[in-house]
Formats: structure tokens, sequence, C-alpha cells
């Protein structure tokens, strides 16, 4: 932790105790590209709730309540609490830390607010649906602003020639929009390519036709592999055979969106719609490329209040429909008899009966510790060798002023992105020369710093935690590489003059704080060009009662994922419960 006037400890306490599993506990690196296969617990997730979101069935339920507790109040657990809830379940959330939302956490500190964890809002409608379930409109519990442009992008790319700062920085600055005919006319001006502007052109339309085929195969149900998502009423038509070969199965991101553009710096920032999954766009599957037409479509979203008003909208959901919320509750252990969970023990020895049980805890630790010596404990890991995804260092940093040429969201990039990616992904270890995301937020609420300041907030994605990383030592060097970076690249003159205070997220901070698998940002990872997007199923069929939630179950990380993570959970839960009454 590098020399900070307020620590993240003293800002934001973590009475978490002592968290036992330090980077060590959690397994060798054994996951090749191609081995994190599906989860093969069986068929778990096939059946009546393959329908897609329409046809869910909260009218039974209430014939056949469940007691129902969900470990982890992270955003996939909020959203699985209100949508059982609102089906007439009884629930309580148990939290180990003493604040509720999980990684969308808040830092206050010295007149500066800083959003500590997810920054950038996509695919609203996923919330929205969280809150239809309890027929509340979002309207009345959260205010979201569209951004657009949604990330300023800029490049290293030496100089236009001219001598001209202005026109150099021009020369380096790419806008993402979402309207494709102004995007296209970015490119070619940044560019005076034709070429790579009809190639995003073209991008897009497959990114859309990939997210279609997404939507009906893919989200809204528990999906543990390939299986799975065949079983949509047993069809096997032309159509869906279309569909199959348009996931371009067996190429990478990188691939393809190099096959569409060529132009390295355009290419690269089309590879950063897949930094939302934590993931080397070398080694993901393409049908990750879908994520670019979910963002451009839907748009990008800031609530007012900060990434943080959002588990707080979903927290006062929650409370109001009856769900108790309990801080400070460490589950150490899931209970079972005969195949069937039947509650929890907490770290004060308190033991709480369920008839069901929602973890939010990260999947691998689920089983590898609340689960630990069940032969399911050992049948998951003996079958499935998933990889976490990355980590990240985040600077926080007050500023005392402001640098008025970057927009919200920004991007400041990586001079070679496939040596990043192998330095992080392969290698494990810090990129040299990393790209950084930086969020300047009070260009959309002031109040978010002194007036004329800025509550600068600076994610670089990392290696996962390995063994041999002590953070504390390494933070103070990789944080003076991170500013010479933002200095060099991003245009920030003399910041290290602006930072009127300071602190530190380093992927130590996050494995414990959120106990997440080895320091990962976003769960698992996506690599495997074939079956790197499949995650564990929501509904586990080893135990009667389970379901997961959350960045590490499926669909995967990321606000949007997550939250429709946890409403899968709770409709599989839901569903069976109605199925269990009928019987
Ligand atoms: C720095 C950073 C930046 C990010 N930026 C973005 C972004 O811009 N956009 C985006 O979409 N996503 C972003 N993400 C990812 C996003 O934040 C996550 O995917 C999402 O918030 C994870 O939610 P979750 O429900 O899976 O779990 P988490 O937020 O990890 O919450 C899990 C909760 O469970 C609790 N818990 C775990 N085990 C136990 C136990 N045994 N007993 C009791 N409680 C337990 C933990 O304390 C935690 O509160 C970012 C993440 C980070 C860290």
């Amino acid at each position: 932790m590098i020399t900070d006037k307020n620590t993240i400890a003293e800002a934001v306490p973590d009475n978490t105790g002592p968290d036992s599993t330090g980077p060590d506990s959690t397994g060798p690196d054994s996951t090749g590209p191609d081995s994190t296969g599906p989860d093969s617990t069986g068929p778990d997730s096939t059946g009546p709730d393959n329908t897609g979101p329409e046809n869910t069935g909260p009218e039974n339920t209430k014939k056949n309540p469940q007691k129902v507790i969900v470990i982890g109040s992270g955003l996939a657990g909020l959203a699985s609490a209100c949508v059982l809830a609102a089906r007439g379940h009884a629930v309580t959330v148990l939290e180990k830390n003493d604040w509720f939302g999980g990684k969308a956490a808040v830092l206050h500190a010295d007149g500066y607010r800083f959003d500590m964890g997810p920054t950038i809002l996509t695919l609203p409608s996923v919330l929205k649906r969280v809150f239809s379930e309890a027929n509340r409109d979002i309207d009345d519990y959260l205010e979201l602003i569209r951004l657009d442009p949604q990330w300023r992008c800029f490049f290293e790319s030496g100089n236009d020639g001219s001598g001209d700062r202005k026109a150099d920085e021009q020369a380096n600055v790419l806008d993402l929009v979402s309207d494709v005919d102004s995007m296209t006319a970015n490119i070619v001006k940044f560019t005076s390519s034709q070429k790579d502007a009809d190639g995003y052109r073209r991008f897009l339309k497959m990114s859309e036709q990939l997210h279609g085929v997404s939507d009906r195969f893919y989200f809204w149900k528990s999906i543990g592999g390939i299986r799975d998502t065949m079983d949509v009423g047993g069809a096997f038509s032309a159509a869906v055979l279309k569909d199959v070969m348009s996931l371009k199965m067996g190429k990478s991101v990188a691939s393809v969106v190099r096959s569409h553009v060529p132009e390295k710096r355009v290419a690269q920032m089309m590879d950063h719609f897949t930094q939302y999954v934590g993931s080397s766009p070398y080694a993901s599957p393409a049908v990750l490329c879908g994520i670019a037409h979910m963002q451009t479509d839907e748009g990008i979203w800031y609530p007012v209040g900060g990434t943080r008003a959002v588990p707080e909208a979903l927290t006062k959901l929650a409370l109001e429909l009856g769900v108790t919320m309990r801080c400070g509750a460490d589950v150490m252990r899931i209970t079972s008899e005969n195949g069937r969970v039947t509650g929890v023990v907490t770290a004060n020895g308190e033991t709480i009966r369920a008839t069901a049980v929602v973890s939010n805890c990260d999947a691998v630790r689920t089983y590898r510790e609340l689960l630990d010596g069940t032969p399911q404990s050992e049948k998951f890991e003996r079958k499935n060798r998933y990889e976490a995804a990355c980590s990240g260092v985040v600077l926080y940093l007050g500023l005392n002023r402001r640098y008025k040429h970057l927009l919200h969201h920004n991007f400041v990039f990586s001079r070679d992105p496939e040596e990043e990616f192998d330095f992080i992904y392969k290698r494990g270890e810090p990129a040299p020369d990393p790209s950084a995301y930086v969020c300047a937020p009070a260009i959309s609420e002031p109040e978010v710093a002194p007036p004329d300041c800025e509550a600068l907030y600076v994610l670089v994605h990392t290696p996962y935690l390995r063994s041999n990383h002590d953070w504390k030592k390494m933070l103070p060097t990789y944080r003076e590489t991170i500013l010479d970076k933002l200095e060099r690249t991003g245009g920030m003159e003399n910041i290290r003059d602006a930072i009127v205070y300071e602190s530190a997220l380093t992927p130590e901070d996050i494995h414990h704080r959120y106990r997440v698998l080895d320091g990962a940002i976003y769960g698992l990872a996506s690599h495997g060009r074939f079956l790197g997007a499949f995650k564990p199923a929501n509904r586990r069929t080893d135990f009667e009662g389970l379901y997961l939630a959350g960045g590490a179950a499926h669909p995967g990380p990321g606000m949007p994922m997550v939250l429709m993570s946890g409403w899968i959970a709770a409709d599989s839960l839901d569903q069976d419960s109605a199925r269990s009454a009928k019987r």
C-alpha cells in the first residue's frame, strides 16, 4: 500500500476477520486455453426453464414458499434476493463485510467520492427486469444518465510529425460513439481508411447477430455447457444450424476483430469490449464479440450517485420486499443431508436452517471451502479446471484540478496489445506498458470532488494473484509505471503534483475483501476458443436446493451479467419449488 493519508482499510472498514485462504490455497495454475471446458456436473440446467424469461411462474411458488439463504450481497446476491422475495419466498442475505453490494463499494475521503469497483454500466434492461419482478419502476429508485461518446481512447503512436502538440493529441485520440454512422465517420477521420470504417460496420452487424444468438440460447437460463444450450424445445432446425455457424467456433475475439478491422489501434479499442470479462482477446471465443453490440445498442449509463447507487437501490427494494439483510455474517459452511442442502453455519457458530441456498460466493470457492469434505466438492475439483480471470490495481486519486481533455470513461492504451496480454495472461506478470482505464466522473457529477477538482479512478488489469506476488512491495513501483503512462499517453501532465488524496486497491486487497478466486476481478476466465464462454451452471444437480449466482457462475462477470446470474438462480429455484409442489 502506498503512503496514504487515508487507507482503504480506514475509509471502508473490512471486518472480515482472518481469511485463511491465501493465494497459495487456490490450486495450481494448470488450465490451458481450451481446458476450461463445460461444467460437467451433469445435465444440471436443462429442462423446462430453458424457455426464456417470459415463462417464469411466480404464481405457483406462493403455494410452496421456500426458506432461502443467500450467501453474499454482491449485485448477483441482491438481485437473487429481490426476485425470490418478489415471488413469495422468505429470504435472508448473509454478508461477511459490513456493507452490501460486494465489489460495488464506495470510498469517501477528504471531500472525494470514489466508486471502488465497477464504473461502466451497460445493459440497464437487465437491472430494470429485476425491479419489474416486484412491479416496481426503476426510475423511482435510480437516476440513470446515458453517456455518449462512450469512451475516449488515447493511443501511443509517437506524434503526427507536425511538432504541434494539439495536432499530435488529436491524431492519437479516438472517441467511441454508439451511432454506427458517426463511429464510421470517426474511424475514417482517425485512420484515413474507408476500409477500416466499413470493417467496423460489418463487425457490428456480426456482433448484433451474436448478441441475438446469446439471447436465444445462452441468456436467462441456467447453462453449464454446450448441451444445455441445444435443449431449446428439442428442435434442431436450419435456423439453429445457421446460428451455430455464426458463432465462429474455434476463432478468437482478436482474430475476428482483425479480420474485420486490420488497423491496429481501432482493433485494440475493439478488443476492449471483452475486457469486461477479464480475459485475453487472443484466447477468448469469438462469441464474445457480441458484447460490442450489447454496449453500442443499449448504451453506457451513469447512475447518479455513482455505481454505488445500484446496490443501494437493490438493498432498498430487498428491504421493502421483506428480505432479512445481515452484515458481518461470515458463512463458513453449507450443510446438507442426503444430497439436499439444509442450511449454513456462520463463523460465530450460528446454524441457520434453510430449504435452499443461493451462493453468491465465488463458485469454485463455494465448492472448495463451503462444501469442503463432501464427495460433490471432490468431484467438482476433479472434473473442472477453471482459471481465474484477471485481477487489477486501482488507484483512487483526489486531484486538485481537472483534466479537461478527459471524458467520463477513458482508455489509455498500451503500445503493443499482444505483449500486454502476453504478460497478463501467459507470463503472469504485470505488463510493463499497460493499458489504463481512467474514470473522470466530475464531468457528469461535479459533487464527487471539491469544486474544479477530480476524483480520478485508474484501473490497470494485472494477472490474477500468484504465490510469488507481494503487492505491498510491488505497488510503489507499479504506481510509477501507471502514472508515467497517464502522463505520456493520456496527456495528464504533472499528475503527481495534482494528487492531494491517494489510495489504492491491489489484487491482494481484492482477494480478501470480496473472497474471490486468486484476486480475480471478473470471476472465471473465458479462455478456450470453443467452450470458453461456459461457467458453472446456476442450478446445481449434485445438491438439491443449491444455486450459484455471481461473476464465477453462468453467464459470467460484469454488472449486467451478474444481475442476470442472480435472476437465473432465483428463477431456477422458484421453478424447482413450483415443480416439487405439484409432486
Ligand atoms: C475494480 C473493479 C472494476 C470493475 N469494473 C467494472 C465495470 O466497469 N463494469 C462492469 O460491468 N463490471 C465491472 N467490474 C466487475 C463487477 O464489479 C463484478 O462482476 C460484479 O460486481 C460482481 O458481483 P458478484 O455478485 O459476482 O459478487 P461480488 O461483488 O464479488 O460480491 C460477493 C459478495 O459475497 C460476499 N461473500 C463471499 N463469501 C462469503 C461468505 N462465505 N459469507 C458471507 N459473505 C460472503 C463477499 O463479501 C461479497 O460482498 C469491476 C470489478 C472490479 C473489482
